[in-house]
């Protein structure tokens, strides 16, 4: 069950990528910038500025899903399951259904059409979601077949899932793009709905088996935008076991002064810092639900390129924005 498919990204790993979204997520985050990944069930989204009030809809096959607005445009009954076909019928683009069955072999397909570009960028396929090892069949099966065809793959996670999911994939050779959204247990379950022992177990045991790391960390208003929660997270990240680097070949004696079969220094773990912003209000719009937030909302002027310097500090490798 995915909801998009969608071409040259280049902010979803190395490179220019094709993301795969995976529908469903253990968690609920109140900021999700993808609010239609949070159901395992295909979803209508209804945008009603963009209905032209043809009434195409309502003449079609739509199970129920949509009803005469008798205010103007339509109602939608989100305890029906939209069909597929309902998108098709609008005219104006107001019907989104998000969520639909795919296959590995039709998800190859679309993502092979970009060999080209991942060729020349260093890029490839990218899982994101929703959660895409909440959906651990699939994931296995297209991140194997992708691997084994030379493409080069990464997936984005919030790791709220069960160890064996992780241990799953954790061979295969993966960019992992991982979120650190606190680390403070009841902060954690008041802003997302999960526990987040889970998602530091699995952090730690991702980093102490040496795989290609980087973190993701948004801040957001109320949740962890203030120093401790920030400094919590940032120490968090920066005592992660990190892969040591190869030592340079030594100048002058044989052997070098380094220690004998010793390594040099560690290599930076990359963390991104994610500046909360409203762009997905609509969505929850078209979704019919409310957006928990004041539109408008923004951090504190600097407050995240403090928390950069003070990662900096910690020897993390930091970005802003992704
Ligand atoms: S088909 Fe589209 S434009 Fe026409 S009434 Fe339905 S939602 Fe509105």
């Amino acid at each position: 069950m995915i909801f998009d498919i969608q071409r040259f990204s280049t902010h979803d790993g190395p490179g220019i990528r094709t993301v795969v979204f995976f529908k469903g997520c253990p968690l609920a985050c109140a900021w999700c910038e993808n609010p239609e990944s949070q159901s395992p069930r295909p979803e209508l989204l209804y945008t009603k500025a963009q209905c032209i009030g043809c009434h195409s809809c309502l003449q079609a096959d739509n199970g129920g899903a949509v009803q005469s607005d008798p205010g103007g445009g339509i109602l939608v009954d989100r305890s029906v399951e939209p069909p597929a076909s309902l998108e098709s019928v609008c005219p104006a683009r107001a019907l989104r259904i998000a969520g639909r069955e795919a296959s590995v072999a039709e998800i190859l397909a679309e993502v092979r059409k970009d060999l080209s570009f991942f060729a020349t960028s260093g890029g490839g396929l990218t899982l994101s979601g929703g959660e895409p090892l909440a959906q651990i069949d699939l994931a296995e099966e297209l991140l194997g077949a992708a691997a084994a065809e030379g493409l080069d793959i990464a997936i984005e996670t919030c790791l709220a899932v069960g160890r064996k999911a992780v241990e799953r994939v954790a061979d295969l050779p993966l960019h992992w793009l991982a979120d650190l959204k606190h680390v403070e247990p009841e902060a954690f379950r008041r802003g997302t709905g999960g526990e987040v022992e889970l998602t530091l177990g699995n952090l730690r045991y991702l980093a102490e088996r040496g795989v290609d790391l980087s973190l993701r960390v948004p801040v957001v208003p109320g949740f962890n935008d203030d120093e401790a929660s920030m400094r919590g997270i940032l120490e968090f990240a920066a005592a992660l076991p990190r892969p040591a680097l190869p030592r340079p070949a030594a100048a002058g004696p044989v052997g070098g002064t380094g220690p004998a079969g010793g390594t040099g220094s560690v290599a930076g773990r990359h963390l991104d810092l994610l500046p909360y912003h409203d762009l997905a209000a609509g969505k929850y719009a078209a979704l019919g639900r409310e957006y928990p937030y004041p539109l408008g909302l923004r951090l504190e002027a600097g407050f995240v390129e403090t928390c950069a310097e003070l990662g900096r500090s910690l020897g993390l490798d930091i970005s802003l924005g992704g």
